[in-house]
Parts: C-alpha cells; sequence; structure tokens
C-alpha cells in the first residue's frame, strides 16, 4: 500500500486523510502538538458559500488603515522589519482590485459548494457528529454605509448562484424570536451552514484511527529526506519515516516548512480569538456576523459562541484583551439584552488563519517536488473549505481527474 505522510493535524490535514484513506492509501499524520490544540478547533464553525468575495478586494487596505489605530479595534499588523511580511502586504494590495475579485468569484463558490456538499454527506453517512446546522447566516449591520455595501455583495452572490436576501430590521427580528436584535438590517444567506468545531475534530479523530489512519500528536516534523525531484522520507525526532507522497497542510507554519524545501510560500497567520458563553438568555437561533465589529456570534447547541479580530502577528498566540474588549462591548449594539462579560485570559481561544495575499487558498503539486502536494492557505475559510480540500489533494495524489479545476489555487502562482 502506498504511503502518504500529512504534516498538519488541522482540519485541512484530517480531512485530506480521510479522503486518502478512502482511496486505500496508508495515511500518517503528523503534528508537533495535541490535535485538541489547534486553529481549526476554537473557531467560530460557519460554513460559508456567501464567501465568493476575497479578502483582497478593492477598498480593503483603506479599511484595514483606518483601522490599525485603536487598541480595540477587530484588525492589527504587528509593526514588523520582515521581508516576507512587507512582500505579503505588497501582494495583499496587488490583488486588492475589481478584476481579481472577478477571477475569484467563480472558484470559490464552486470549491464552497463542493466543500458543503461534502459536509452533507459526512454528516449523514460519514459515521461522524458534529452539530451540524443549515440554519443560513446573517450578515447584522446598523449604519446606511454598510447596508449600501452588503446590497451590492448580496447581488453579487445572487447573480453568481448563491442565494442572498436584504432583510429590514423587523424581517431580521422575525428570524430571531427569542433575542431582541437592533439592527439596521442584514443580508440573509440561507445556503450557510455552522457546525461545533471541536466536535467535528475529535469526531474525524476517533473515525480516522478506527480506519487505520496513524496520527501522531507532539511529533514535530524537522526535516526531509530527498532524491532527485522526490521527497523521500519526513522526520520527526529520532525517527524517519519513508514516504510516496507528502501533504504539507500545517497551516500558518507552512512557510516555515517549504522553506526547509528550499520554496518561498507567502503566507500570514491572521490571529484571532474566540469564547464561548454558556447557555446565554437569550440565546439566538441563527449564526450571524456583526459587521462593524468585524466579529461573529454562532450558536452551538445550548452554547454560544463570540469570535473575531484579525491580527497579523507572525505566528505568536499571545491574547490581546484589550481586543477581546472590543468583541465584548459590541455585543450589546446588536443583541441588546444579552449580558456579556469580558471573559478571564484563560477562557480565550487564540488561533492562527493562514492567510495567503490574495485570499485563495493554496492547493496543488509543488512545482519543485512531484509528489509533495501543499494545502493550506484558507485563510478565515479552513473549516469551510476542509472537506473539498481534502477531495481535492486525493485527487491530485490519485492522478484522477480532479473534482474541480484547481488552477486558481496553484502554489506556484507568485513565483
Ligand atoms: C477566531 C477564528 C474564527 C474562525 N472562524 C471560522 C469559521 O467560522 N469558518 C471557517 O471556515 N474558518 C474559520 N476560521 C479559520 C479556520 O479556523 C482556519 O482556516 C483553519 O482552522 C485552518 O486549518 P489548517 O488545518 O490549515 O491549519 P491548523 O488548524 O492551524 O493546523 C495546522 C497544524 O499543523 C501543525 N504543525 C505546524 N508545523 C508543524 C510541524 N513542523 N510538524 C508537525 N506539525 C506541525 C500545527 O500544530 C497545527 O495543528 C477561523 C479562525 C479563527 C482564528
Amino acid at each position: 500500500m502506498k504511503q502518504v505522510g500529512i504534516i498538519g493535524g488541522g482540519i485541512i490535514g484530517l480531512c485530506s486523510a480521510y479522503y486518502l484513506r478512502q482511496a486505500g492509501y496508508a495515511v500518517t499524520v503528523f503534528d508537533r502538538n495535541p490535535l485538541t490544540d489547534g486553529c481549526s478547533f476554537g473557531n467560530a464553525g460557519m460554513i460559508v458559500p456567501s464567501h465568493i468575495i476575497p479578502l483582497a478586494q478593492p477598498g480593503m487596505v483603506a479599511k484595514g488603515m483606518r483601522m490599525l489605530m485603536k487598541s480595540t479595534s477587530p484588525f492589527y499588523i504587528k509593526p514588523r522589519l520582515s521581508t516576507d511580511l512587507l512582500r505579503w502586504g505588497w501582494l495583499f494590495y496587488r490583488h486588492s482590485t475589481p478584476e481579481h475579485v472577478e477571477r475569484s468569484i467563480p472558484a470559490l463558490r464552486d470549491i464552497s459548494l463542493l466543500s458543503r456538499r461534502l459536509y452533507q454527506e459526512l454528516a449523514q453517512t460519514g459515521g461522524l457528529s458534529f452539530g451540524w446546522k443549515e440554519d443560513g447566516l446573517l450578515i447584522l449591520y446598523k449604519t446606511a454605509s454598510a447596508e449600501h455595501e452588503m446590497a451590492g455583495e448580496a447581488e453579487v452572490a445572487n447573480r453568481s448562484g448563491i442565494e442572498a436576501r436584504v432583510l429590514s430590521g423587523p424581517q431580521v427580528q422575525a428570524l430571531e424570536p427569542d433575542a431582541r436584535v437592533e439592527v439596521r438590517g442584514a443580508v440573509y444567506y440561507p445556503g450557510d451552514a455552522h457546525l461545533i468545531p471541536d466536535q467535528l475534530i475529535r469526531s474525524l479523530t476517533a473515525v480516522l484511527k478506527a480506519q487505520g489512519v496513524t496520527l501522531l500528536e507532539g511529533r514535530e516534523v524537522t526535516g526531509f529526506g530527498v532524491q532527485g525531484g522526490r521527497i523521500t522520507s519526513v522526520r520527526a525526532g529520532a525517527d524517519d519515516l519513508p514516504v510516496d507522497a507528502l501533504v504539507v497542510a500545517a497551516g500558518a507554519w507552512s512557510p516555515l516548512l517549504m522553506r526547509l524545501l528550499g520554496t518561498s510560500l507567502p503566507l500570514q497567520g491572521g490571529k484571532g480569538y474566540s469564547f464561548m458563553v454558556r447557555e446565554p438568555k437569550p440565546q439566538i437561533r441563527v449564526p450571524a456576523i456583526l459587521l462593524e465589529a468585524r466579529a461573529t456570534a454562532t450558536p452551538m447547541g445550548p452554547d454560544l459562541r463570540f469570535a473575531g479580530t484579525l491580527e497579523v502577528a507572525g505566528t505568536d498566540l499571545t491574547v490581546n484583551l484589550n481586543r477581546v474588549r472590543g468583541i465584548v462591548n459590541s455585543i450589546r449594539n446588536y443583541y441588546p439584552d444579552m449580558t456579556v462579560s469580558l471573559p478571564d485570559v484563560k477562557q480565550v481561544w487564540s488561533g492562527l488563519r493562514p492567510c495567503s495575499p490574495d485570499g485563495l487558498p493554496y492547493i496543488g503539486t509543488s512545482g519543485r517536488y512531484e509528489n509533495l502536494v501543499l494545502a493550506t492557505g484558507h485563510g478565515m475559510m479552513g473549516v469551510s473549505l476542509g472537506p473539498a480540500t481534502g477531495r481535492l489533494v486525493t485527487d491530485l495524489i490519485d492522478e484522477r481527474p480532479p473534482s474541480m479545476d484547481v488552477g486558481p489555487f496553484d502554489p506556484g502562482r507568485f513565483s
């Protein structure tokens, strides 16, 4: 049986393991941490076919610059003298154009829809349990300018085949009979879904183990054996595991591994925070993005998870409570009857979104090594795109026709 090594046991590595195992490969996943520790564990759990417009878009640079100055702001770039950061920023700026948005929409739509279909399959027949719910997503806004911007995005979505409904304040309230919502309006995306990420990771891990996948936790990959144009082994601790193919799915740390393989990968960690409110009164029914606050609220069973902020801060995971305060302070602006106090720093989860500069993931073979597949750079959508990425990784390694065109996700597109 052919042996595939996967570096990274987040949602991307685990979904890749799932479909590779189904295709008959012997799979070993390496993670330097426990699998219950990564970015795929504490996120907002939103499955978002609505997100067809990449983060690199016109106006984003100016918006980001305006937010940089405030300590409670949801967006921050830690000043660093780093050529990687400068190159990433330059590429982000160059891709913030209408042409890039237009080109990206079909690719993001198709991979999101493929992923949602695969999640539906996994929820029904995959032997997994992860709180899957198809209740849509509300993008709540309070200002006229946000309404104008969001109505434009809704129009683009509808034109691209993703249903979006612009709702008035009372129409939003009708969707939330238990909690008062104070907004000017919202765009409702009925095709979005949500899940409980920690349940998903635990459930996937159990199924993979039962299927014979080897999961090596606490095993950092530090080197590779290479012969000609192929990677022949993976070094973790004192061991060298021979591989026929390798998947790098190491999230925000992927550039470090690619550097060991002599390739530069433009990618920055985008730090975000989340915290759980247990059995809130009132509880909401529909996951929501609180637009002006750049925060999210996701009901997870009887509980409610708030998340937000994007700090481009390398691979630093420390919690800045000022930014968490920014999220907490914004909640009552949208849900005035909800009382949420600032959580203790120990109750705050932080994770690094692996952000590519053009807002599209990297999924594809590396030009340099014929048996290396890269699967990272999913930014704010890694959970959404996990199953589709796993399926595409398997298509590439199995050399079968891909489930969709992976051209736009080519890891070599900036070289
Ligand atoms: C606050 C917040 C909210 C979010 N909300 C959503 C959401 O609602 N919907 C959505 O789709 N996405 C969301 N995301 C984004 C999503 O969480 C990420 O895109 C996704 O988790 C990335 O998965 P990954 O598998 O690529 O990386 P990770 O989950 O980071 O996994 C990479 C793994 O690689 C391991 N690793 C790294 N280097 C090595 C090495 N040398 N050797 C061995 N192992 C190594 C790490 O330990 C890590 O476990 C959110 C993110 C944040 C921060």
